[in-house]
């Protein structure tokens, strides 16, 4: 007799589980939008799939929170958005790609534009159409990335052939140095901004992100666009992080031995044991967004995870399926097969396995769990 296929996967299949707590989300941007002045709005930078978290779970979550303006990276991100958040206003930080423009009306979407080439092709489709449609433009000023030259901003929104076709909604600049508060760039990048921005003070303005949410009001202008407090990361390296924490990772125990002193662990060989050593081996790997240089040799140690409130160091590299950790100070019923190890959470801060690897939380989050199972739910 057939056995027949269960319609839904269970837990048991799955190497480990990606728990996203979207009550958190919401409450790390009502805690930024409490930093600032009741005249500054409080946006949020959604790029990245919601920085992993997942941007058609995160989006609404942010929304019912209160947050009314998101910043996506791609055009296609923000398509995805609007079908989501019909009264949202959307942002695409990266443009106008080449053929693009004419997506944007039709989704209601508002390029950020960041060249003389973007704001000829969006006053053309504007001019086309007989409409005004509302367009950000970016300015830079000393990222080097996207945006006009500060000393061409003027002129620009000057033009009334450039940019007279369509609205500015926005002027925005990003900060390279947020992260470091101290550093003599932020101030710099802020006076160039407010100089730059003076003639068209009419224009909303908008330089900080997460960090510049958290330096303080000087850097709130009209508008405010955090990405990575809002799901849980460090925007200032120095201080601690006063967000809360958004995603967990746990991952199962698949087997627990018993390793020589002298004997190698993992590929390479690149751990040696020092003593007699007990080893749980989890189904977590650089497949699932695992770190790999996180991993740990005898010149370098690695991260950590969590066990039942006892460290557990990551021993030898981590593979694309699995990690080895040592347990060996951690008690016994707690590295039974099948128990779920703390990899990343309230416990073990994503910067904190990020820095090991010498990365930034940035990139994990954003790198986390397309095979792991996924599960909104309070981080308890
Ligand atoms: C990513 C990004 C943000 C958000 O930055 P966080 O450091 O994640 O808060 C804001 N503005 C721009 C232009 C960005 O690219």
């Amino acid at each position: 007799m057939a056995t027949s296929t269960p319609s839904i996967l269970s837990s048991d299949l799955f190497g480990g589980r990606l728990t996203i707590d979207l009550d958190a989300i919401a409450a790390n941007w009502t805690f930024l939008n409490g930093k600032l002045s009741g005249a500054a709005e409080c946006a949020a930078a959604i790029k990245g799939d919601g920085y992993g978290t997942g941007q058609d779970k995160a989006g609404p979550a942010l929304y019912a929170a209160g947050c009314k303006t998101f910043f996506t990276a791609v055009p296609a991100e923000a398509v995805a958005l609007r079908e989501l958040l019909p009264d949202a206003v959307i942002y695409v930080l990266d443009g106008l790609f080449p053929g693009a423009a004419e997506f944007f009306p039709h989704h209601d979407l508002r390029p950020v534009l960041a060249s003389v080439e973007e704001l000829k092709d969006w006053s053309a489709l504007c001019k086309s159409a007989g409409r005004s449609f509302k367009a950000a433009v970016h300015v830079d000023t000393g990222i080097n990335r996207l945006g006009l030259p500060p000393g061409d901003l003027s002129a620009a929104l000057g033009d009334p052939d450039l940019c007279g076709p369509f609205t500015p909604s926005l002027i925005i600049s990003h900060l390279a140095c947020g992260s470091t508060p101290a550093h003599e760039m932020n101030q710099r990048q802020l006076k160039l901004f407010r100089e730059v921005t003076e003639p068209f003070s009419h224009i909303p303005r908008s330089l900080a992100n997460s960090a510049g949410v958290l330096m303080g009001p000087e850097f709130h202008f009209d508008l405010v666009r955090p990405g990575i407090a809002l799901y849980g990361g460090q925007a200032i390296d120095t201080e601690p992080n006063p967000m809360k924490p958004v995603a967990k990772v746990e991952a199962r125990i698949m087997l627990v031995r018993d390793v020589a002193e002298g004997d190698t662990i993992g590929y390479g060989a690149k751990q040696t044991a020092r003593r007699p050593l007990k080893n749980a081996v989890v189904a977590a790997g650089y497949a699932d967004g695992m770190l790999r240089r996180a991993g740990s040799t005898d010149e370098r140690p690695g991260g950590f995870a969590m066990i039942g409130g006892f460290k557990a160091p990551i021993l030898g590299r981590i593979s694309m399926d699995m990690i080895t950790l040592d347990v060996t100070d951690v008690p016994d019923h707690l590295v039974q097969r099948g128990a779920f190890v703390e990899m990343l959470g309230p416990s073990v801060a994503a910067a904190e396995l990020a820095a090991y690897a010498e990365t930034i939380d940035y990139e994990y989050l954003t790198s986390l769990g397309r095979r792991f199972e996924r599960v909104y739910a309070p981080l308890t």
